[in-house]
């Protein structure tokens, strides 16, 4: 297949001229009115004015005036599966959420996954996500093979994908959360995640699917399974993520069971490092951001799922400065409902604006888009491929339409797309790749998936009743 990609981007060219850009690469660049040219499944040509002259092979030109170019989002955190049971236990703070919902997950199966996969992919792919990720963690008997329901969804969407294979061996009878059957045993949660790496971990420049070693989290794993899923990582050379420092339960939790915080605890299991990112780090002291820091270990900021549980607000700016990898993540949609990432685009920004350190200058626009775009690259690890808008890499990028009412009065792009509603996605490209157009999915029937997931989260809330 990349053979193939790289044939063709010696033949076929899109131009998209007369659009505002915002590059996000490391000096900001930034063009009122540029073109990008993109050959094959990468970026050839990028800058200010029109496009060269006597481009060969131009299969279609875009004409982009009042649009903004991004890079395609990135999300670094995500339960695709919770897509069927949105709207519970509303008013609960994490722990009490997670064991109203546990008993009902449990009962998830082939059909559901891939059924609520499409759902918060179409989700975010309508949005301007180029690159998704699923964190799946809950694996009960006989359920059928989830993994690759997931990747399969994904790959139909034309979405670039990670999965995140997670784990539970720390069931309520080992003093976790999660009801004794529908956790794994830690032997049957390593083999299966080797052979899910095996099959569809892709580590090429152009990957569409990776796979990550991913443990959900220390209340519903063992000690031991964090140590191997650590080992396991590194033995075969995929990334490492897992929940982290979400809440002040949490935190009381290790200091209870391991006499320790979370940081030290991840530390002390070998899971900080430059291959690690953690959803959340909300609850982060001095010496938590510096071990971050030190080890270049990634964090995925989720402030709408945060605010929804009351978790609190991550230390964002702080990581920041202190040169940590962030990302963002719509987390799943049982604690975020929309699903959308320019949710989280705002929401960093207006959220991390209540820090009483930081207050106005916690983040602006442009640093809330770096964290959507380069940020996310980084945290899954591939800010070499995509994330930004450079010569070279993959051709992910999306046109946001400024010209509606919606924004058409905001004189800077990036504003307008950061501070204002969530704008229009006149057309999206994954791999140089057409996904969405005039803000509806090319690869997928918006109107069959609604139907289809308000189905299956039905028969989920009654096969949980029964
Ligand atoms: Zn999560």
């Amino acid at each position: 297949m990349a053979a193939s990609a790289a044939h063709d981007s010696a033949t076929r060219r899109i131009v998209i001229e007369n659009c505002a850009i915002a590059t996000v690469d490391a000096n900001d660049t930034e063009y009122a009115s540029g073109h990008i040219v993109v050959a094959g499944n990468r970026i050839e040509f990028i800058g200010a004015g029109k496009a060269p002259e006597n481009l060969e092979n131009v299969v279609r030109r875009i004409d982009g005036t009042g649009h903004l170019v991004t890079p395609g989002l990135v999300n670094t955190h995500h339960h695709f599966y919770q897509w069927i049971t949105r709207g519970l236990a509303t008013d609960h703070n994490l722990f009490n959420w997670l064991v109203a919902l546990y008993p009902t997950w449990a009962r998830i199966d082939e059909q559901m996954t891939y059924t609520a996969a499409q759902g918060s992919l179409a989700a975010m792919a309508k949005g301007g996500v180029t690159t998704a990720m699923d964190h799946h963690y809950v694996f009960p008997k006989g359920s059928g093979d989830l993994s690759g329901s997931i990747i399969r969804a994904a790959s139909e969407m034309g979405v670039r994908f990670t999965l995140a294979r997670g784990s539970m061996d720390r069931s309520e009878k080992d003093g976790g959360l999660p009801p004794d059957h529908a956790v794994e045993t830690l032997e049957g949660a390593l083999a299966d995640t080797e052979a899910t790496v095996k099959k569809f971990h892709d580590a090429s420049f152009d990957s569409m699917t990776q796979v990550a070693v991913a443990p959900c989290s220390p209340f519903s794993v063992s000690t031991e399974l964090l140590k191997q899923g650590a080992e396991l990582a590194r033995r075969l050379g995929v990334r490492m993520h897992t929940h982290g420092s979400e809440t002040v339960e949490e935190e009381k939790f290790c200091h209870e069971l391991f006499g320790m915080g979370p940081t030290d605890y991840f530390e002390s299991t070998g899971w900080l490092g430059e291959d690690v990112w953690m959803a959340h780090s909300v609850h982060m002291n001095d010496s938590d951001i510096a071990a971050f820091a030190r080890t270049k270990t990634g964090v995925a900021h989720c402030p709408s799922s945060n605010a929804r549980l009351a978790a609190g607000i991550a230390r964002v700016p702080d990581m920041l400065a202190a040169g940590v990898p962030v990302g963002l993540g719509v987390d799943g949609t049982a604690s975020n409902e929309s699903g959308e990432l320019h949710t989280e685009l705002r929401n960093a920004l207006l959220i991390n604006r209540l820090n009483p350190v930081h207050r106005e200058r916690a983040l602006n626009a442009r640093q809330a888009l770096r964290l959507g775009t380069y940020g996310g690259a980084q945290v899954l690890g591939r800010a070499d491929n995509i994330g930004s808008l450079e010569v070279g890499k993959c051709a992910d990028l999306v046109l946001w339409n400024l010209n509606t009412f919606l924004h058409s009065s905001i004189a800077d792009p990036v504003t307008a797309l950061v501070f204002g509603a969530a704008a229009p996605v006149t057309a999206s490209f994954v791999n140089g790749k057409q996904i969405v157009e005039n803000n509806r999915l090319l690869f997928a029937d918006e109107d069959a998936i609604a139907v289809s997931t308000r189905e299956e989260a039905q028969r989920l809330a009654r096969i949980a009743q029964a």
